[in-house]
């Protein structure tokens, strides 16, 4: 079995498109988006969801203020300033009617002759609705060190896992395909790219799937790393502008430092011809082989439009993947001395 991995030095360079269009020209492979925090193969894929997990990662605190006795050590403690002590009225707030026999009728407060705030909450105490402070903690800012859980003297802090988005299995027009998308602000993406590539190794062993296709992530951070390590090839999707120089280097860089063969392939060649002969040189110095050169074709946006891959439309660019894909499938004849199976 063996694993393509289509990554970039930094989005938007066509990596998707490349991808999508390599899943068609493959003998079903199984296809795994492992580009989570933007995840957009599906739009083009059209998957028809038939497994859906929550992916958790880490825990995050969240205070039972009925439970709190207002010792201020939680606010003292966290060093990520996430614990926030309401105002009165916020923390009114965190005392819904449903949670006691209060009706909600605003008496207490109106009717009180001396106006005297204590007097006020002990009414409200009474009825099981005040609270002397409360306290809150922001789910973004919370790093989940579980510091404050630790030292709080009243336990009423909760160390709940933390949801931080989800994973899908899918049937689409190609095969199986194993995708997710990470929550807002959610972090982890590192793991849930793992768990991505683990599932698609699964469901390609049962089937006995010889391919698996992965969408990599943009950039060179964790989630990149996630996703090629122990791969059989990567093909590093780049432009010919001077940033896509740079972030091709760092992408090969990269690749040679996990030992994983590397394949360079300059999307829009034609904008910039004398630059895709410097990336070409590059790439080669650094051990990298050529895939080929895909032209600049307004057809990529046509195809995208009809939520269709390239190589399923008529455009003139449609030929130039072909023989992209052609020639990685030498290389993965060629696996002797070429790619890692
Ligand atoms: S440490 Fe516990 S008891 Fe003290 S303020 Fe925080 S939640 Fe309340
Ligand atoms: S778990 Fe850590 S980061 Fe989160 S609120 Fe408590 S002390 Fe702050």
């Amino acid at each position: 079995m063996k694993e393509l991995v289509i990554i970039s030095g930094k989005g938007g360079t066509g990596k998707t498109s490349l991808t999508a269009s390599f899943a068609v020209l493959a003998d079903r492979p199984v296809v795994a988006d492992c580009d989570v925090d933007a995840a957009d193969l599906h739009l083009v894929l059209s998957p028809v969801i038939s497994e859906r997990h929550e992916f958790q990662s880490g825990r995050q605190a969240v205070i039972r203020n009925a439970d709190c006795i207002d010792c201020g050590s939680c606010l003292e403690l966290c060093r990520f300033g996430a614990v926030m002590r309401l105002t009165e009225e916020e923390a009114m707030r965190t005392c819904t009617p449903e949670e006691t026999d209060c009706r909600d009728c605003d008496h207490c407060e109106r009717s009180c002759p001396l106006r005297i705030r204590v007097i006020i909450r002990e009414l409200q105490q009474a009825a099981g609705m005040g609270r002397s402070a409360a306290y809150s903690i922001d789910p973004q800012a919370c790093e989940g060190c579980g510091v404050c859980v630790r030292f709080c003297p009243a336990g009423a802090i909760d160390f709940n896992e933390r949801i931080c988005g989800e994973w899908m299995i899918s049937d689409t027009r190609i095969g199986r395909m194993v995708h997710a998308r990470l929550g807002v602000a959610a972090e982890n993406s590192g793991k849930l790219v793992s768990l991505v590539r683990r599932e698609a190794r699964r469901i390609a062993e049962a089937e006995g799937r010889r391919l698996i296709l992965v969408d990599g992530p943009p950039g060179i951070g964790c989630p990149v790393i996630a996703s090629v390590t122990g791969a059989s090839l990567v093909l590093v999707v780049t432009e010919p502008t001077v940033s896509g120089k740079h972030d091709l280097e760092r992408v090969l860089s990269l690749a040679r430092h996990f030992d994983i063969p590397a394949a360079v392939c300059v999307n829009k060649w034609d904008i910039n011809p004398e630059m895709t002969e410097q990336i070409e040189g590059e790439a080669r110095r650094a051990g990298a082989r050529i895939a080929g050169r895909i032209r600049y074709d307004r057809g990529v946006t046509l195809a995208q439009l009809q939520a269709r891959t390239v190589v399923e439309t008529d455009a003139a660019c449609a030929e130039d993947i072909r023989n992209v894909w052609k020639q990685l499938a030498i290389q993965e004849e060629e696996a002797e001395h070429g790619m890692r199976g």
